[in-house]
């Protein structure tokens, strides 16, 4: 099971109209694919709730230290947004596994600044691998990360421009084209 963001504002003041003209703001800056919105259920990217706060309906992945998942930009775009759209309201963040929801200003500097220091590579197991400091990408002129792999060889990862090999028990790298998973490398 994964964490989800939530991101809601209190202490609005804003009618069901506005909600909705807001709704559109958002999804023009942001991009509509972000957020769970409904047609036939007349559900937009803010809905206000049962307590009267406006929740932002999307499905993507908390992002904060020892949680590195979820699109930081995305998050921080759309608190952002709510903020400066919306004086008075209170903008809290959190993910779903928990209550706990801080101001996101209470908390933005701390996740940009890990943000800035780690992305994502925590969450990804970067860490946990010895990468193999010979072998780097050619494009990107970086370590390429070892991510694991099975049987003897061990999948590399360079989470610049996305590039992947396979160095197998012998030695021998192996390319992975273009979109192809490491899975079934064998074959390739
Ligand atoms: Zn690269």
């Amino acid at each position: 099971m994964g964490v989800d963001a939530v991101i809601t504002v209190s202490n609005h003041n804003l009618k069901e109209l506005e909600v909705r003209k807001l709704s559109s703001a958002l999804t023009s800056r942001i991009g509509k694919e972000n957020f769970w919105m409904d047609r036939a259920k007349d559900q937009h990217a803010l809905s206000i709730n049962e307590d009267g706060d406006i929740i932002v309906n999307t499905f993507m992945r908390y992002y904060g230290p020892g949680y590195e998942r979820g699109d930081w930009l995305i998050i921080r775009g759309i608190c952002e947004f709510l903020e400066h759209s919306i004086p008075f309201g209170q903008v809290r963040y959190g993910g779903d596994s928990s209550d706990h929801h801080p101001l996101f200003s209470s908390i933005k500097n701390e996740n940009n600044n890990h943000w800035l220091k780690y992305g994502y590579e925590p969450y990804r197991g970067y860490t946990l691998h010895k990468d193999n400091p010979d072998i780097e990408c050619g494009f990107c002129k970086k370590v390429y990360h070892d991510i694991g792999g099975g049987g003897g060889a061990t999948f590399l990862h360079c989470d610049g421009c996305g590039d992947k090999i396979v160095l197998d028990r012998e030695g021998i790298i192996h390319n992975i084209a273009e979109g192809k998973d490491f899975f079934g490398w064998q074959n390739a």
